[in-house]
């Protein structure tokens, strides 16, 4: 679609005011994808505006006209358009109303110039100026289409907002980022691939950040609502095929999810931590309100530690080494007694880079234990790279603390 803009007043072309009108209009147009090919300024002058009127239609498709619908005799727009058009000025009633009520705060009866201000041309939708008197007008003929807008941008603006913030992309757009954990990135694409390849409105792209993956969210609509709404249908299609690797949404992280969640269960967390060194409790610490879930947290790297500090029987340890499922099992039983807390976390594995312990790199056992008794959780990674594994081990380890 070809637009013009036609600028109607002397005064723009005495210099007296810049026409800020069209550069408004043309920033809107644009926004909305409307090529616009001329700005065109013509005085108030019957003849010149007819013949303004007339080379625009030669050339755009979308006239949108700014000025000249108010009350004084030059004030010529609507009657040169319908002229050309061929079409009657008709008395528009909601318009006339709104006049006669102004007068009557003040008091006055209607002039013949101020009713002018109530006619629009036949067959025309009628723009209500919440900000003024006189209307606008969008008129569609077979060829083309004009919308006529007051001059004082104000109210140019208002009638803009009003009846065309669709047309002219005055979108809202909101965005959601889901955060995932235990699932790589190349897996969440190949899970959402349909989504990701061809969802543009609302659309999804995916980032990968130290051991976790985030998905962004986002929809246009003309309202936020509306966004909004896209937005939680998407999230749905999305956690419907991904949900058990979601954990949060936005800038949360995994200890704070753990803690909050410990929180509100009215639960208390302990740990013992050999390959870890105390990470897992570093990442709580550093979420205020931590004190009110985490007890302590052991950090038993050694074997006489394990031993001193938790009980761990020495055969245990001799017998299946310090990276096993029975001596991970006695770590977390003796950090729950230790500290007194509802449930307790142990955390021993092979973080290389050479074994140690027999076990292959990338050995991890975790062991949780509660009232109920203990469960073990063993965790291989495929990596030689030390802190990726102790990363790995610290980051599934509160994801376990979730499930
Ligand atoms: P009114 O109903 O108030 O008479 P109108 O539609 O007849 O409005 P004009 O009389 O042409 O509009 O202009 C009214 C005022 O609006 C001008 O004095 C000027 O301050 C401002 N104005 C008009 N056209 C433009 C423009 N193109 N750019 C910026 N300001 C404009
Ligand atoms: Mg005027």
């Amino acid at each position: 679609m070809k637009a013009e803009i036609i600028a109607v007043g002397s005064e723009l072309l005495l210099g007296e005011i810049a026409n800020t009108n069209a550069q408004y209009l043309s920033e809107w147009l644009a926004s909305a994808g409307i090529d616009v090919h001329y700005h065109t300024v013509v005085g108030d002058n019957r003849e010149r505006m007819q013949e303004t009127f007339r080379q625009a239609q030669q050339r755009a498709d979308l006239l949108v006209i700014t000025g000249g619908l108010g009350p004084t005799e030059d004030d010529l727009t609507k009657e040169v358009l319908a002229d050309l058009l061929g079409r009657d000025l008709v008395l528009d009633q909601a318009a006339y109303e709104r006049i006669e009520g102004f007068l009557k705060t003040r008091q006055r009866e209607m002039t013949i110039n101020e009713r002018k201000q109530a006619l629009v041309i036949d067959g025309a939708t009628v723009l209500r100026n919440d900000a003024g008197l006189a209307p606008g007008m969008s008129v569609q003929t077979e060829h083309h289409q004009y919308i006529v807008l007051p001059g004082v941008p104000r109210e140019m603006k208002q009638i803009l907002k009003d009846y065309f913030s669709h047309l002219f992309g005055q979108e809202t757009i909101r965005s959601r980022t889901l955060r995932f954990f235990g699932i790589g990135e190349s897996a969440l694409n190949d899970r959402l691939e349909t989504l990701i390849k061809e969802a543009t409105n609302p659309s999804v792209a995916p980032y990968a950040e130290l051991a976790e993956v985030r998905l962004r969210l986002t929809a246009k609509a003309l309202d936020q609502q509306e966004a909004d709404r896209m937005l939680d249908e998407l999230e749905q299609h999305v956690l419907a095929e991904v949900g058990m690797y979601f954990y949060g949404y936005g800038e949360t992280s995994l200890p704070e999810v753990v803690l909050k969640r410990y929180q509100e269960a009215g639960l208390t967390l302990s740990l013992a931590e050999s390959l870890t060194g105390g990470a897992v409790a570093s990442g709580l610490v550093d979420v205020s309100g931590a004190s009110q879930v985490l007890r302590g947290s052991a950090v038993v790297y050694d074997d006489a530690a394990k031993q001193a500090v938790l009980s761990v029987p020495e055969d245990l340890l001799r017998e299946h080494t310090a990276v096993s499922k029975e001596v991970a099992i006695a770590m977390a039983e003796g950090a729950r007694e230790l500290y007194q807390s509802d449930i307790a976390v142990a955390l021993t594995g092979e973080a290389g880079p050479t074994s140690n312990s027999g076990k292959v790199v990338g050995t991890v056992y975790c062991a949780v234990a509660d009232a109920h008794g203990t469960r073990i959780v063993e965790w291989q990674y495929p990596s030689f790279d030390r802190g990726m594994i102790r990363l790995r081990a610290v980051k599934d380890t509160y994801f376990l603390l979730l499930k």
